[in-house]
């Protein structure tokens, strides 16, 4: 490898520039210096008629460095490498292999043409990271897909593979042999010819198809800035001149990336990269895993052998007899036809995946199996029984794993004769649709076993976060506790869809009181009564809760629960008996009910979450404050803007929080 990123090779009459800046060619003052020296050279020298734009390696640039964003961006900026490529008589063509985004994709797009290999991708993520695209995206991307499509690609920030990227103009041509030989054949082609996307109309989309875009785009971008700003940017191809528009885009480019919410997605990214890093681990190698077993074929079961199928993964799905295990595959069966039937999956796949699971009663069918998920009852004893078969039917170094909610790796690795070999696999619900994965390390897990199971884990493509036993682990401990304070809201005076409302405003997907409904009451209660024995008398408990499981109003499921629900409805309407029954619970209480305000419910539920996220921390269940972030936003519905409990208390007045804090029960 040389030393300079970019460097200059000749074909013929056509100067090919090579981006060399490993692992993936990022985005950098260097990288941007050193095309802008190659586009001078390819300029200025009179034996060359064009320059061919390409990466060394597995990609061109896959993206800017994104560190680059929270800092000033250094000189030159990728505006000023566009501009000498337009200022250049002669053409230049970007030659795309991997993966070409964000600033990668603009620079693409600043070239004479664009010629991709079969495993390119196109895309512009800027959105997903708080920001709009700030080298021209918003003004060339329009131009050769239209507006609605525009608005479609860079709000989603989705990745566009190559033929798409033919098919929508992205690119001119898609190359079937050799990348780099087939884009000096187009430079020449062009016959010396300038073909910049600034001088192409914009095509006139209907108005209908653009407000259609549009809508769609707010509704998955939940109406956040930089989605409302890239929509704005992109409308203006179409309304202003060309240079006025560029300029308003880099400007608003320029705020967004320095805005609270461009740091908290910058914070979720390298919060991810280093979930991935377990210390412990050096030098574990993980087991091969061929064939998969689930044990249980409910709600998580079933899920669960679904994302096993989804990954290639052959896997044998047991429960208790054959009606359940019947009910098993067709509840999947039931996800596969509803993916088909909304065009996300095709259905010769969907059989294909199906055809990965297949179903049985007894357990001696995981003979072969190399790991096992266990997703029966939430019951410490039949946990306990479970996992002694387990251990007598499975192979040596198979990987037994729980799905338990709350309970105790330990002790349920304490009923094998294999504890090495036994971990949690904690999935959320609806599995195959959640990414979050925690993986929950046991006293005696070894290091193979958790290579293992992290292994398999970035192969169903979840996002795994290392927790150590504890009850409820790192998100449902925290979630717990915040639950349990805004019962404690309840009890003194707020409404649950006043609690739901304050909360929802803050950006969480659902309030703790819908959430409730949706997941039904039972499982919590369960967990209740198991802790009852060992609670401490004098600890303050809400027993508001128990009463409507009581009368059977176990949630959505009953028709009932915080809220009652219509047949078929999703969203409930507050019910004057539970209201009644709350009134009766905070009297029986002894406490006088007083109005509490949507400010008031903000702090105390958001102060639990940081004071339960720090006793995580101190006593090591979560890794670092990044884990503990990852976990709300990715399997708890805490606004991803927001960053993360922690992300978002290190931004409050401190004292203040502490105030608050020293105020809870
Ligand atoms: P579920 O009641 O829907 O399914 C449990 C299944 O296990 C049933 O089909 C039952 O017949 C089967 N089963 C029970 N005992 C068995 C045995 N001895 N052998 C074979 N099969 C047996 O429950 P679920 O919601 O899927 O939860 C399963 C586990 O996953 C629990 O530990 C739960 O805490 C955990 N979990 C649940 C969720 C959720 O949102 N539901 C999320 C994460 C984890």
């Amino acid at each position: 490898m040389s030393a300079a990123p970019v460097r200059v090779e000749r074909d013929g009459r056509v100067a090919v520039v090579v981006i060399d800046n490993p692992p993936v060619n990022a985005g950098s003052a260097a990288v941007r210096s050193g095309l802008l020296e190659a586009v001078a050279a390819v300029t200025t020298d009179p034996a060359l008629e064009a320059g061919v734009i390409i990466g060394a390696g597995g990609t061109f640039v896959s993206g800017s460095d994104i560190r680059e964003f929270g800092q000033p961006l250094a000189d030159p900026q990728l505006p000023a490498v566009l501009a000498a490529i337009a200022a250049s008589p002669k053409p230049f063509v970007a030659a795309l292999h991997g993966a070409a985004l964000g600033g990668g994709f603009e620079l693409a797009l600043g070239c004479d043409a664009r010629v991709a290999a079969m495993d390119a991708v196109v895309g512009l993520p800027e959105v997903t990271l708080g920001m709009i695209p700030g080298a021209g995206g918003t003004q060339h991307l329009p131009r050769l897909a239209g507006v609605a499509k525009a608005i479609e690609i860079a709000c989603s920030g989705r990745r566009v593979k190559a033929a798409e990227a033919r098919h929508l103009g992205l690119v001119d041509a898609v190359a079937e042999g050799d990348l780099r030989a087939a884009a000096v054949a187009h430079a020449l082609a062009l016959g010396g010819r300038k073909r910049p996307v600034s001088a192409l109309p914009v095509p006139a989309d209907a108005p209908e198809a653009v407000a259609a875009a549009e809508k769609a785009a707010l509704k998955a971008g939940k109406g956040r800035p930089p989605v409302v700003a890239a929509i704005a940017a992109i409308k203006e191809a179409v309304t202003a001149p060309y240079g006025e528009a560029l300029a308003n885009e880099r400007r608003v480019f320029q705020a967004l990336r320095q805005s609270p919410e461009a740091a908290a997605l910058r914070h979720l990214f390298f919060a991810e990269r280093e979930a991935a890093k377990v210390p412990g681990l050096e030098g574990a190698a993980a087991r091969p895993v061929e064939r998969a077993g689930v044990v249980g074929a409910g709600t998580m079961g079933s899920g669960i052998a679904a994302c096993f199928a989804d990954a290639g993964i052959a896997v044998t799905l047991i429960d208790q007899d054959e009606d359940a295990v019947a009910r098993g595959l067709a509840r999947v069966k039931q996800g596969y036809d509803a993916s088909v039937a909304a065009g996300r999956l095709d259905g010769a796949e969907a059989a294909r995946r199906l055809a990965r699971i297949r179903g049985a009663v007894d357990l001696a069918q995981l003979a072969d199996a190399d790991l096992v998920v266990e997703a029966i009852f939430e019951d410490m004893a039949l946990k306990e029984a479970m996992f002694a078969r387990l251990d007598a039917v499975a192979k040596p170094g198979a990987i037994l794993a729980t799905n338990t909610s709350y309970l105790d790796v330990d002790r349920i690795a304490a009923a094998t004769k294999r504890p090495q070999d036994v971990l949690g696999l904690h999935f959320f619900s609806p599995a195959p649709v959640m990414r979050l994965l925690e993986v929950v390390r046991a006293a005696k897990t070894s290091p193979g076993a958790l290579a293992t199971a992290l292994a398999v884990g970035r192969r169903l493509r979840k996002l795994c976060v290392v927790a150590k036993v504890g009850e409820g682990f790192i998100g449902n401990r925290l979630y717990a506790a915040y639950r349990r304070q805004c019962e404690f809201l309840v009890e003194e005076g707020a409404l649950p869809e006043e609690v739901d409302a304050a909360l929802e405003s803050f950006g969480f997907a659902m309030g703790p009181f819908a959430v409730a409904d949706m997941a039904g009451l039972d499982i919590a209660w369960r967990m209740r009564q198991r802790l009852a024995a060992t609670r401490d008398p004098r600890e303050r408990y809400c027993a508001i809760a128990d009463r409507l499981c009581e009368r059977g109003r176990l949630g959505r499921k009953t028709g009932a629960g915080w809220y009652r629900y219509a047949p078929g409805a999703r969203r409930g309407e507050p019910d004057p008996e539970v209201r009644a029954l709350i009134e009766a619970a905070s009297a029986a209480a002894g406490i006088a009910r007083r109005a509490i305000g949507p400010e008031e419910i903000r702090a105390s539920a958001l102060a639990t979450l940081v004071r339960e996220a720090e006793r995580v921390l101190a006593e090591g269940v979560a890794l670092r404050a990044s884990d503990v972030d990852l976990v709300l936003v990715n399997g708890y519905g805490f606004p991803k803007h927001e960053g993360g409990p922690l992300f978002w208390a290190g931004r409050q007045d401190r004292a203040r929080l502490d105030a608050v804090i020293a105020g809870l029960p």
